[in-house]
């Protein structure tokens, strides 16, 4: 399996590993790539938002993989429900409130609550986007061209995509979710409407 980081400087970069034998399906099928550029769509965050920062990169992975069709339609839902699956295990163990887990992530090994929580956050959201003809891609995109700022807080951001959104999506979610000890309730026919 590959693995990747995110080099933040001028311009932003992405550092790769992987095998020197492996080939080009290999690693286009592998979501280590699409997840390490999802990244560089927004600024890096302070710790305490790595829950927005990892659930972005992590729900934005797999649509830039659905719709480049590298997985079906089908596959996009079993992996994000898989995902979620693997959040709402973890949360039984790992019951901090998200943006103070999210803080000590790597100490704990929390992953899997952190990034898939941040995952719902995207997800509702961008369910609410498409009740306003919007999506979260069209809003990112608007976001890069006009907004983009290398040093960011988690509450700035979210404030600029409510400006952008012309909504109170975001900061109504965020309200939620910082602070928020259990796993979100996803189901499968929410995953089903995403677009
Ligand atoms: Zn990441």
């Amino acid at each position: 399996m590959p693995w990747g980081s995110v080099r933040r400087g001028d311009p932003d970069g992405i550092e790769l590993h992987f095998d020197r034998f492996a080939s080009f399906t290999q690693l286009r099928d592998d979501w280590t790539l699409y997840h390490e550029m999802a990244h560089l769509y927004l600024p890096l965050l302070p710790y305490s938002g790595f829950w927005l920062s990892e659930g972005f990169a992590t729900y934005m992975q797999n649509i830039i993989m659905r719709d480049s069709k590298v997985i079906t339609r089908k596959q996009f839902i079993q992996r994000l429900s898989a995902g979620l699956e693997r959040g709402r295990q973890q949360t039984r163990t790992k019951q901090q409130p998200l943006s103070e887990l999210a803080d000590d992530m790597w100490q704990q090994g929390a992953q899997q609550r952190v990034y898939w929580s941040g995952s719902a956050f995207f997800i509702e959201a961008e369910l609410a986007l498409q009740q306003q003809g919007q999506s979260l891609t069209q809003l990112i995109k608007r976001y890069r061209e006009c907004c983009y700022s290398s040093k960011t807080t988690a509450k700035k951001l979210i404030t600029t995509f409510d400006q952008l959104s012309r909504s109170a999506i975001f900061s109504t979610l965020y309200a939620r979710y910082t602070q928020r000890t259990d796993f979100p309730d996803i189901t499968r026919e929410q995953l089903i409407l995403l677009r």
